[in-house]
């Protein structure tokens, strides 16, 4: 957990609305996240959570509000200028290339300008456990190592705003935890970490500020605490019906 003085903005969207053939998904979402701070974006199923993620970088084109970044309006910057600029996605799913080796994997992050050693040498000092494994085929490691090595590769292009969509999925609650820890101390770097999840349990235990998203609008947020809870099951229990 970070001290409480007031971060720098870092990553802000500004009643943003986005959709798909258009039908609109997301109704006016507004978040913002600060230098070294963690925000958990809650909901359930369809909600519209990983929309706002792809809108943060610059994925999706939001159909009204504005995204800015640093404090500089970026609204319909594409997404290579927005990862140049900072952005970072690790998707869900893990974003690895599961038939390339961990080395080269790492080696693909080189494109940001920095040498091959450098990059594993990084890469290996957060996550120790990935040099034993640097021919392995990313593919073939744990589930736990594959998310190690996404953070990896995205930490490679030394990013601003990290966007983590689902860390947690398929994971043990102890892999999850330990990896939700590698992530406080990214942010404890000043890095802006905005983590999607579904079930709130194991990011609540590091995050600064806390949203619930529900059927694309933000009905709560604030500091993570029992009104949280209650939201949360208000919300999940009505997405059930
Ligand atoms: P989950 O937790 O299930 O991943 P989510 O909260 O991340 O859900 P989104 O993936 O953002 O939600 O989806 C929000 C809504 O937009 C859903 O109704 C979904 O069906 C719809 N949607 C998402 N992607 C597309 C797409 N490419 N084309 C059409 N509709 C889409």
């Amino acid at each position: 957990m970070t001290v409480n003085a007031p971060a720098r903005t870092l990553l802000e969207l500004s009643a943003v609305r986005a959709a798909y053939d258009g039908i609109t998904v997301l109704h006016g979402v507004d978040l913002t996240v600060g230098a070294g701070r963690i925000v958990a974006l809650l909901g359930p199923n369809g909600a519209g959570k990983t929309t706002v993620l792809k809108v943060a970088a610059g994925l999706h084109p939001p159909s009204g509000g504005r995204l800015r970044l640093g404090g500089r309006d970026v609204t319909g910057v594409l997404p290579g200028d927005l990862a140049r600029a900072g952005v970072c996605l690790i998707p869900e799913g893990r974003g690895v290339f599961p038939n390339l080796s961990v080395r080269d994997n790492l080696w693909m992050m080189t494109f940001t300008g920095r040498t091959r050693d450098q990059v594993e040498d990084a890469a290996y000092s957060r996550f120790p456990v990935l040099a034993g494994r640097r021919t392995q085929l990313a593919g073939t490691l744990s589930g736990g190592e594959q998310q190690m090595l996404a953070l990896a590769r995205g930490l490679g292009t030394d990013p601003a705003v990290l966007l983590l969509d689902e860390l947690s999925m398929g994971l043990a609650p102890l892999v999850v935890a330990d990896l939700y820890e590698r992530v406080a101390d990214i942010a404890r770097e000043g890095v802006a970490v905005l983590v999607v999840e579904q079930f709130a349990t194991a990011v609540l235990k590091i995050a600064d500020h806390a949203a619930v998203l529900a059927r694309g609008r933000v009905p709560w947020q604030g500091r993570p605490d029992g009104s949280l809870r209650a939201e949360l099951s208000a919300h999940y229990l009505g997405s059930a019906s």
